[in-house]
């Protein structure tokens, strides 16, 4: 069997015995993206108290995010802890957004894929697993994310062999994979619910649905 064919198995495991995911919880682009900034280095139960609070206050638009002082947004987005930080990094993409592109995410989906990731890198604080994130999630781009789940899942699997650099993984599945922004989200997403129950630091083999992938080595 080859990568491709096994990769795409794998998947299909997940996905028939898992379900779908249902990734990126949230009710527009825009608050994609901020959760993908306030979800870095804290739980989603944290994110989620953050963007309940900016809902309460009405400041999940783009205008009104870029009005808002970073002291007052800092307050708002408290309980996402790093939040003098994080708020600074949401005014940083913000400015970008109302600055160069309108006022509107729609206007910054229309970019090529591989510009508008150097344009997200080069805002200060967002690094590669923050923009793929980004480019996959709220703005529908067949970008694979890598993150700690996926290169644990690799290791434990025995599926890769590399080195474990954030760009040979994330290599590693999208020349295995056709570029699908369907299979890119879902199967990110099965990885990461597959390492809460299975693939753990320790794994837990035993009835996870790969425990008989044939070709485990
Ligand atoms: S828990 Fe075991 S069988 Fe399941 S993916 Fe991890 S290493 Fe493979």
């Amino acid at each position: 069997m080859t990568t491709k064919q096994r990769l795409l198995k794998i998947f299909n495991i997940l996905l028939t015995s898992f379900g779908k995911r249902n990734w990126w919880p949230g009710e527009t682009p825009l608050e994609i993206v901020v959760g993908a900034i306030l979800t870095q280095n804290t739980s989603w139960k944290n994110v989620e108290k953050a963007i309940k609070n900016m809902k309460n206050e009405g400041i999940l638009d783009v205008e009104r995010l870029y009005e808002i002082s970073p002291e007052k947004l800092s307050e708002i987005i408290r309980p996402s802890g790093f939040f003098n930080i994080k708020s600074k990094r949401l005014k940083n993409i913000i400015n970008v957004i109302y600055n160069k592109h309108n006022a509107t995410i729609e206007n910054i989906e229309n970019i090529k894929t591989y510009t508008l990731r150097n344009l997200l890198l080069s805002i200060n604080g967002i690094g590669p697993e923050t923009a793929d994130s980004i480019l996959l999630y709220a703005l529908n781009k067949p970008v694979f994310v890598v993150d700690a789940y996926t290169k644990r899942f690799l290791k434990n699997h025995n599926l890769y062999n590399g080195d474990g650099d954030y760009h040979e993984i994330q290599k590693f599945f999208m020349d295995n994979l056709r570029p699908d922004v369907y299979v890119f989200n879902e199967f990110h997403a099965l990885i990461v619910y597959l390492c809460q129950i299975h693939c753990r630091k320790v794994p837990v083999c035993s009835g996870c649905p790969l425990e008989g992938d044939k070709d485990r080595i």
